[in-house]
Order: structure tokens, then C-alpha cells, then sequence
């Protein structure tokens, strides 16, 4: 009998899928990790460095590049594919080219024959992964997004910094939107084991407030800073997808801020958006409707506006390849 292997194809062998590839193999995560970029030579020349690292990682991974034939019996495909902005295009040019190309991807991924989980990173996050929930007709618990995974992680990270405690121990969440609208889940943050506020108390910090503010600040102004000084941000974000996928494979139920498809929950119906889930072997198990305080639920609707006019701007294109 043929042995159970993970198996995950990436699309899109830029700097984030090759991080993430790269993060999948020192974490051991997958058996079999395939690249396909439209630059097929890239694609190749990215396996074949990553496969020369495959004897320091923790164990055996097999790193080739391929065709959409090898998403056929994929349990994950990892979509990272994107077009840059180029100068003097508006978000929403580059909105309808990046949809362009998730419909050529969801229609060769439906071709081959793919029944497995799509996690989308791509930006905008949250638009791209409803339009691939929409084109494909999955099931929405097989269509997710990267979320807030990145920025809760950056959130985290910096609280745990000011904090002096191991990020890992900080447990804060930004939700909503992946991007200048998303917000801190302030009322439910945690330490340890104890709530942000008792442990803001004990330290006495009259700036606190202000702190945090700068903080919050910095997490959503995060990929401007980056991007301003390196071009692009892609470590993290690998990083982000290589939890995703630990959480999927080896059936962990974690609990991960992913783009999920909203239906009724938070007071918000057809639309994707970063929110705390159950994530499993199935994908998204369940969606949790934390309490949000009345400035968080407010900040929340906020965000929702601003994705439901852009999921207006695409619905026809979306609508016309589902009725293809
Ligand atoms: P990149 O330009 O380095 O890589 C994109 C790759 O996609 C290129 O290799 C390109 O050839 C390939 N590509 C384009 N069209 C394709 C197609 N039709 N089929 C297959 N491959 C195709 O860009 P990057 O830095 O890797 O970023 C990729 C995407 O990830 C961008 O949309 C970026 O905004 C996004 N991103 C998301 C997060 C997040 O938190 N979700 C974080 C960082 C970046």
C-alpha cells in the first residue's frame, strides 16, 4: 500500500512562494513541494537550489518544479502568483489584472482535475481569495486566504518587545481587512495567562496608551516600511503560510486569523475577511465570533465597507467565469 504524503504545489515561484518553499523545507512540513511560475525557468532554477538544501533539512522533502497535471492529486495549493503594481497604476487596474490571472489559474487547477485546499497569499488578500472561492465553486472551507496571519504575527512580535515576554506568549489578533484597514483586538489581548490591561497595570507605565497606539501603528504601516527599504516583504509572510499548512496537514484544529468566507458571522455576509478559525485537515472548521467592544465592532464594519466596494468593482468578473 502507497504511504499517505503531503503534497503541495505552489503557484507563483517569486519571493514569497520561494520563502515559503524554502520554510516548508526546513520545517519539514510537506513530502513532495511542486513550483509552477508563467517563467517556467525560474521555477526550475528556485527547485533546484531549494532540493540542494533538502540533506540539512529534518527530514526527506522532494522540490521540483512542475505543471498544473501535478495539482491533480494536491491536497494544498499555495497561491502566490501576483503582478507588481507598476508606476501610475491605481490599486484597481492592478485589481483587474490580478483577477485576470486567478481566473487562468482556478480554470487550469478545475481542468486538472485539483479537489484540495487553495490558500491564497496574493494580494489583495482578501479580494483575490473571494474571487477563487467564486470561481471555483469549492466549498468556502476549502478556500483560504493568508488573512491577518502576517500582521497579528507582526502585532505579536512588537508587543513582545515592549512587553520583554516571548511573542509567543502574547496573545493579541488583528482582524478585519490585510491592509489599511484592519484593526487590534485590544479587548481580548492576553499575556500569559493574564489579561494586556492587569499586566499594563503592574508594569505602571504612565505612556502605555500612547505606546500601544505607535505599536498598532507600526504593524499596519509594516509592509510600507518594509517595502520602502527592500522593495518587497516575503520572509514572514513565508512564514505565515508554512503555520497555515502545518495546521492543515497534521490535522491541528489551531486557532489562526485566515480570510475566511464571512456568513452572517461579525454581521457580515459575502465576503472574505481575517477573523480567528479553526483550521484543520478539511480547512476552515469552524469561524469564532469573539466579542469585540463597541469601537472594535464599529472599526470592523469599517473595514467591511471597504472590501464590499471592492468586491462591487469585481463582482461581474467574478459572476461571468462561474456561469462560463
Ligand atoms: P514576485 O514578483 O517576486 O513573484 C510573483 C511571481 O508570480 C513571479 O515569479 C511571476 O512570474 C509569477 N506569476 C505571475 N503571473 C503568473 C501566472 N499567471 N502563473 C504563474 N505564475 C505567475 O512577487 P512576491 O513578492 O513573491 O509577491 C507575490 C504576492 O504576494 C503579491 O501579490 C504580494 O503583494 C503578496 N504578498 C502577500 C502578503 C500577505 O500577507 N498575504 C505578504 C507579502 C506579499
Amino acid at each position: 500500500m502507497q504511504e499517505r504524503i503531503n503534497k503541495v504545489v505552489v503557484i507563483g515561484a517569486g519571493a514569497v512562494g520561494c520563502s515559503y518553499a524554502f520554510a516548508m523545507v526546513n520545517q519539514a512540513v510537506a513530502e513532495e513541494i511542486i513550483l509552477i511560475d508563467k517563467n517556467e525557468k525560474k521555477a526550475e532554477g528556485e527547485a533546484m537550489d531549494l532540493g540542494h538544501g533538502v540533506p540539512f533539512s529534518p527530514s526527506s522533502t522532494i522540490i521540483r518544479n512542475g505543471t498544473y497535471a501535478d495539482c491533480q492529486n494536491a491536497d494544498l495549493v499555495v497561491i502566490s502568483a501576483g503582478l507588481p503594481q507598476k508606476p501610475g497604476e491605481t490599486r484597481l487596474d492592478l485589481l483587474d489584472k490580478n483577477i485576470k490571472v486567478f481566473k487562468f489559474i482556478v480554470q487550469n487547477l478545475l481542468d486538472a482535475g485539483f479537489s484540495g485546499i487553495i490558500l491564497v497569499a496574493s494580494n489583495p488578500v482578501d479580494i483575490l481569495t473571494y474571487a477563487a472561492f467564486k470561481v471555483s465553486g469549492f466549498p468556502p472551507e476549502r478556500v483560504i486566504g493568508s488573512g491577518t496571519v502576517l500582521d497579528s504575527a507582526r502585532f505579536k512580535y512588537m508587543l513582545g518587545q515592549y512587553l520583554e515576554v516571548d511573542a509567543r506568549n502574547v496573545h493579541a489578533i488583528i482582524i478585519g481587512e490585510h491592509g489599511d484597514t484592519e484593526l487590534p483586538v485590544w479587548s481580548q489581548a492576553s499575556v500569559g495567562v493574564e489579561s494586556l490591561d492587569k499586566v499594563l497595570r503592574r508594569r505602571g507605565d504612565p505612556n502605555d496608551r500612547e505606546v500601544l497606539e505607535s505599536i498598532f501603528n507600526s504593524v499596519r504601516g509594516a509592509a510600507y516600511e518594509i517595502i520602502a527599504r527592500k522593495g518587497a516583504t516575503y520572509y514572514a509572510i513565508g512564514l505565515c503560510l508554512t503555520r497555515i499548512t502545518r495546521a492543515i496537514f497534521n490535522n491541528e484544529n489551531s486557532i489562526l486569523p485566515v480570510s475566511c468566507y464571512l456568513t452572517g458571522q461579525y454581521g457580515q455576509s459575502d465576503i472574505y475577511m481575517g477573523v480567528p478559525a479553526v483550521v484543520s485537515r478539511s480547512g476552515i472548521r469552524e469561524i469564532i465570533e469573539i466579542d469585540l467592544n463597541e469601537t472594535e465592532a464599529l472599526q470592523f464594519a469599517q473595514s467591511a465597507d471597504v472590501l464590499h466596494e471592492s468586491i462591487r468593482s469585481i463582482r461581474a468578473s467574478v459572476e461571468l467565469i462561474k456561469n462560463r
